[in-house]
C-alpha cells in the first residue's frame, strides 16, 4: 500500500470480484494501480474485503495476453500443456484483423454448430451483445455463462413461485429484521462486506439462524447453529414447515391475500414431522421446533442463501422450500423481510438480466414467447430466431462430444476448470474443430483456443453491472490495458462486423441505450444517471434512487399471487459406499476467486494462500494417520487429485473439504456432473469421495 501522496490520479470503480459490488477508488501513478480504498456505494458504504482492497494487482501480471494469438500448424495436440513460456511453441502472434477474420469465419454459417459461453465478469453491455451475436448471428440460444453453475436452481424456483429471478430485498435490509437465516453460505469468506452487515445486526440483538453442513466462521455470531448432513436440506426445511403449520404459526392473513397453493402445502407438510426428518437431517427435532417458533414468531425475517442450497441435484426444492417459509411467514415485502440469494459474481445477476442464458431474453422473457422474440428482432432489424430453449452449460460440452456442436466462442469463462467431471469438458474442448478463447490470460481454457482475443480487465474498461442487490453500478477504466488488449465490447463488435450483423455501436453507452428499449427493469435509469450514482432497480422516477424491497403490493405472476411449490426428498446423485466413504464439498475460500486465473495473480492474495489445500476434522486426519500440511489423495469415480491435508473442526468428521481455485488439485475433475433437473446445475456440493495418504513430492 503506498502512501497517499504517491498517486496522480484516482477513479472510481466497482470491485471486480463478488457480487456484493462494493465501490472502490483505485489510485494510480504512471498507469498502474498503486493501491484502493472503498468509498461509499449503497452496498458498502467505505468497506472492503481483503480482495478488494489487495487483489487488483493481476491486471499488471507479466502472464496478460498483450496481441492476438493463432494457434500454429505444427502446434502439438491441444491439450492442458501450454506453460507460460511455451506460448510461442503452440501460437503465433497476429494482427487483430487477422485474428479476428480467423475467428470469424470459423464461426460464419455453421448455425446450430456454434455455441457460446458468455462472463459474469463482464458489463452488463458486454453480456448483452454476446447473447445477442449468438441468437441474431447463429438463429439459436444455446448462449450460458456460469449462473448456470452458481444459481441457476435458485433462479428457477423463484421465477416459478414469485415470478422474478433477483432479489427480493438488500442484505443492507437485514438492519430491519429481527431474525434471519443464512443457509448453504460462507459469507465471511465469500461476501466478505456483506457479512460485516451480518455481524453488526447480531451485536443489536438480531437472531442469526445458520445452517450448514460445515461450520462457518459466522457460526460464532449466531443463536442457532444446525450443522446438518448434506443433502439433507429438504427434510430439514420441511420439517421445520411442519412444525409452523402444525402449530398454527403461519401467517394466515398474507397466505389468503398474497399466496396460491396452501392447501396442498398443507397437506404435503404432514409427512415431515421432525422426529422423523431428525433422524435423516441429524438436527435434533427440539431444534428444528426452536428455529421454526423463533423464525415465524418474528416481525421481520429475511432468508439468504448461497450455493450451499443451489449446487445439488435437488438445488431447485431446496430454494422451493425457502420460498414457501418465506412466504407461510408473511417475511417478504417489507422492511427487514426478503428472500435473498447471495449472487457470486460481481455481475452475474446483470449478465443473466442481459439474456446471456438459454432460456430468456434480457429481463428474464421468455425466448418461447413470439412477442417477446419479436420486440427484440424488431429492435435488432433481424430476422426470427429459434423459439427452442437452448443447451445449459453442461449440456453444450456434451454436444460437443455428440458432434452436434463444432465450434465455440468462449468469453472470460473457464470451463476448463469451472464444469463438473472436468475431464469430460476438456476432452469436449479438445475435440472442438474451432475454439475462440476471449481473455485477460492464458486460461486453462484457452491452452484448447485456435484463436484467443486478448481483453482489458475490468479496471481497464467502462461499463454496468447489477450486484446481488439489484444495484446498477458504473465502472470506469482507470488504466490502459497491456499491448494491444482491447475491451471485450470492441471485440464483439468487430466480430460481430466479420459475421455480417452490420453492428455500428461506437460506445458501451449506445448498448445501454439499445438495451433499455426492451429492459423495463432499467426504466429510469439512464447512462447519465449512472454517472453520478447507482440506482437499486426498479427505480419509479428519474429521481427515485430505486427499490431496495419489492412485491409488498403483489408478486409478477398471474392475479399477483405468490406460489408455494411442495418438494419431496431426492437423494444425491451419488453416496459414499465402501469404496468410496466420505462425501466430498467443494466451494471457495477469503483469498481465492473462482478458478484462481485472477487471485493466484494477485500477489497479496497468493502470498497468503500459495497452495492448493483440502480440509478435514482433525479425528478423521488422525485415524488416516495424516498430520496437518501431510499430503493426501483424494480419489472419486470421476478421477483422483493430490492435495496438502488442513485440520478444521468445523468439518463434519465425513465430510471433506477441497476449494477449487487451484489447477494443480482441479477439484472439477472430482465432482459430479449430474444436473438439477431445472436448473440444469451439477451437484458440486455433495460427491462420494476416498481419501488415502500420499508421499510429499
Ligand atoms: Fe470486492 Fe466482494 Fe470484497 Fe466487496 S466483498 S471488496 S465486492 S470481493
Amino acid at each position: 500500500v503506498g502512501d497517499s501522496k504517491d498517486f496522480d490520479r484516482e477513479v472510481e470503480s466497482v470491485c471486480a470480484y463478488c457480487g456484493v459490488g462494493c465501490q472502490l477508488s483505485l489510485k494510480i501513478k504512471d498507469d498502474k494501480v498503486l493501491y484502493a480504498e472503498g468509498i461509499d456505494g449503497p452496498a458498502n458504504e467505505n468497506r472492503l474485503c481483503v480482495k478488494g482492497r489487495f487483489g487488483f494487482d493481476y491486471i499488471h501480471h507479466p502472464h496478460r495476453l498483450r496481441k492476438p494469438l493463432i494457434r500454429r500448424d505444427d502446434a502439438p495436440p491441444k491439450g492442458l500443456n501450454v506453460e507460460p513460456d511455451q506460448i510461442h511453441t503452440h501460437f503465433r502472434e497476429a494482427t487483430w484483423d487477422e485474428a479476428l477474420d480467423v475467428a470469424a469465419n470459423g464461426m460464419k454459417g455453421r448455425g446450430r454448430e456454434v455455441a457460446g459461453f458468455g462472463s459474469a465478469k463482464c458489463s452488463n453491455e458486454e453480456a448483452y451483445l454476446f447473447q445477442k451475436m449468438i441468437r441474431q448471428g447463429f438463429g439459436h440460444n444455446n448462449v450460458d455463462h456460469c449462473t448456470r453453475l452458481c444459481h441457476a436452481s435458485s433462479v428457477a424456483a423463484l421465477m416459478e413461485n414469485i415470478g422474478s429471478g433477483a432479489v427480493t430485498a438488500t442484505f443492507n435490509e437485514i438492519e430491519n429484521a429481527d431474525v434471519a437465516i443464512i443457509i448453504g453460505a460462507n459469507p465471511i469468506e465469500n461476501h466478505p462486506v456483506a457479512a460485516t452487515y451480518f455481524k453488526q445486526f447480531t451485536k443489536r440483538g438480531g437472531k442469526l439462524i445458520v445452517m450448514d453442513p460445515r461450520g462457518t466462521a459466522l457460526m460464532r455470531y449466531a443463536s442457532h447453529m444446525l450443522q446438518f448432513k448434506p443433502g439433507a436440506d429438504v427434510s430439514m426445511l420441511n420439517a421445520i414447515m411442519h412444525v409452523i403449520v402444525e402449530e398454527g404459526l403461519y401467517d394466515r392473513q398474507y397466505i389468503e391475500a398474497m399466496t396460491d397453493n396452501w392447501d396442498a402445502m398443507k397437506e404435503h407438510l404432514k409427512g415431515f414431522p421432525p422426529e422423523e426428518m431428525s433422524k435423516i437431517c441429524g438436527i435434533e427435532p427440539d431444534v428444528l421446533r426452536d428455529v421454526a417458533r423463533t423464525f415465524a414468531d418474528a416481525q421481520a425475517g429475511m432468508i439468504f442463501w448461497g450455493m450451499g442450497v443451489s449446487q445439488h441435484i435437488h438445488g431447485t426444492d431446496n430454494s422451493r422450500c425457502l420460498i414457501s417459509l418465506a412466504l407461510m411467514t408473511g417475511h417478504v415485502g417489507r422492511p427487514g423481510t426478503g428472500l435473498h440469494p447471495l449472487r457470486g459474481q460481481n455481475n452475474v445477476q446483470g449478465a443473466s438480466d442481459a439474456g446471456l442464458i438459454p432460456m430468456f431474453l434480457p429481463d428474464m422473457q421468455p425466448v418461447t414467447d413470439d412477442g417477446v422474440r419479436k420486440a427484440f428482432t424488431d429492435v435488432w432489424e433481424s430476422e426470427d430466431f429459434s423459439s427452442e430453449k437452448g443447451l445449459t452449460v453442461v449440456e453444450i460440452m456434451d454436444a460437443v462430444h455428440a458432434g452436434d456442436i463444432k465450434s465455440m466462442y468462449i468469453l472470460g469463462e473457464n470451463p476448463a476448470m469451472s464444469d463438473p467431471d472436468v475431464d469430460h469438458a476438456r476432452d469436449a474442448l479438445a475435440k472442438l474443430d474451432h475454439l475462440v478463447v476471449q481473455d485477460i490470460f492464458m486460461t486453462e481454457t484457452a491452452n484448447y483456443a485456435d484463436v484467443i482475443l486478448p481483453s482489458a480487465a475490468w479496471y481497464e474498461k467502462s461499463g454496468t453491472v447489477t450486484n446481488t442487490n439489484r444495484q446498477v453500478q458504473l465502472g470506469r477504466a482507470a488504466v490502459s490495458p497491456p499491448g494491444e488488449a482491447k475491451e471485450d465490447w470492441w471485440i464483439e463488435v468487430e466480430l460481430a462486423k466479420r459475421l455480417g450483423l452490420g453492428w455500428t455501436y461506437t460506445d458501451p453507452s449506445e448498448v445501454f441505450a439499445e438495451m433499455k428499449l426492451n429492459m423495463k427493469s432499467f426504466d429510469n435509469i439512464t447512462w447519465d444517471r449512472l454517472q453520478k450514482t447507482a440506482v437499486t432497480y426498479p427505480s419509479l422516477s428519474e429521481d427515485d434512487p430505486g427499490q431496495p424491497i419489492v412485491f409488498g403490493d403483489g408478486f409478477p405472476r398471474p392475479e399477483g399471487r405468490a406460489k408455494m411449490t411442495p418438494a419431496s426428498v431426492i437423494p444425491p446423485a451419488e453416496f459414499p459406499d465402501e469404496e468410496y466413504p466420505f462425501v466430498l464439498i467443494t466451494g471457495r475460500q477469503l483469498e481465492h476467486w473462482h478458478t484462481g486465473s485472477m487471485t493466484r495473480r494477485a500477489s497479496v492474495l497468493d502470498a497468503v494462500e500459495p497452495e492448493a489445500n483440502c480440509s478435514m476434522h482433525p479425528k478423521t486426519l488422525r485415524a488416516l494417520g495424516v498430520e496437518p500440511g501431510d499430503y493426501i489423495r483424494l480419489t472419486t469415480r470421476r478421477g483422483s487429485v493430490r492435495v496438502m491435508a488442513r485440520s478444521d473442526r468445523a468439518v463434519a468428521e465425513d465430510n471433506v473439504f477441497l476449494p477449487f481455485a487451484y489447477v494443480e488439485a482441479a477439484a472439477n475433475i472430482l465432482t459430479n456432473s449430474a444436473l438439477d433437473p431445472y436448473g440444469k446445475i451439477p451437484e458440486f456440493k455433495f460427491g462420494a469421495v476416498r481419501v488415502e495418504k500420499a508421499e510429499a513430492i
